[in-house]
């Protein structure tokens, strides 16, 4: 039974680090982000009210986001323990991740904080822009995400802190490196993946 978070600003590094990790754990990595651009993709009624907040590098509102996580962790691969990437980020979030943890009788292991430095992640994103051309990667609104970021989601580290469960890790280096170190931490609070590990 693994239950893990994944926090950190865009740009970080979470969507490459929860693959592995979830890979190494032998649980599910939900990334809301990639739930809504699947759904943008394929034009859902979800999807269509999702877009334009993207875009603009705005916040799903949470009455959206909170009913696709709680769909998504009732599937029977979520049983055994997940890794949620990208949610909470808002503090309506946490509550609702709260209920639903309680109403299934379970609990957040641990929250990995995955940290980079501003200029960092903002080229990241930059060269991922070039990259995958992903709507929500241009300079502006990079800028925005990394506003709206700091303002709604960085309050949540002093509240999973205040429980107890933050481990910080240093999000620049090579992905190997990075997935490392999270697997020292995690370690240290004694979660090791079944198998052993890179
Ligand atoms: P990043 O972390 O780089 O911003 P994500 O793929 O995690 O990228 O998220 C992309 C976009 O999806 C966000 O900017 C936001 O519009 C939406 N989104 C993802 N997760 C959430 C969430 N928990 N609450 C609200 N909106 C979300």
């Amino acid at each position: 039974m693994t239950r893990l978070l994944l926090i950190g600003p865009p740009g970080a590094g979470k969507g490459t680090q929860a693959t592995e990790l979830a890979e190494a754990f032998g649980i599910p990595a939900i990334s809301t982000g990639d739930i809504f651009r699947y759904n943008v993709k394929n034009e859902t009624p979800l999807g269509l009210q999702a877009k334009a907040f993207m875009d603009a590098g705005e916040y799903v509102p949470d009455s959206l986001t909170n009913a696709i996580v709680e769909d998504r962790l009732q599937e029977a691969d979520a049983a055994p323990g997940f890794l949620l990437d990208g949610y909470p980020r808002t503090t309506d979030q946490v509550a609702e991740l709260d209920r639903l943890l309680q109403a299934s009788g379970t609990a957040l292991d641990v929250v990995v904080l995955i940290v980079a430095d501003t200029d960092e992640v903002v080229s990241r994103l930059l060269k991922r822009a070039a990259e995958q051309g992903r709507a929500d990667d241009t300079a502006d609104v990079i800028r925005h995400r990394l506003a709206v970021y700091e303002e709604q989601t960085a309050p949540l580290i002093d509240v999973y802190s205040a429980r107890g469960l933050v481990v910080t890790v240093d999000g620049l280096g090579a992905v190997a490196t990075v997935t490392g170190r999270i697997l020292d931490a995690l370690a240290e609070r004694g979660l090791r993946p079944p198998v052993a590990s890179k």
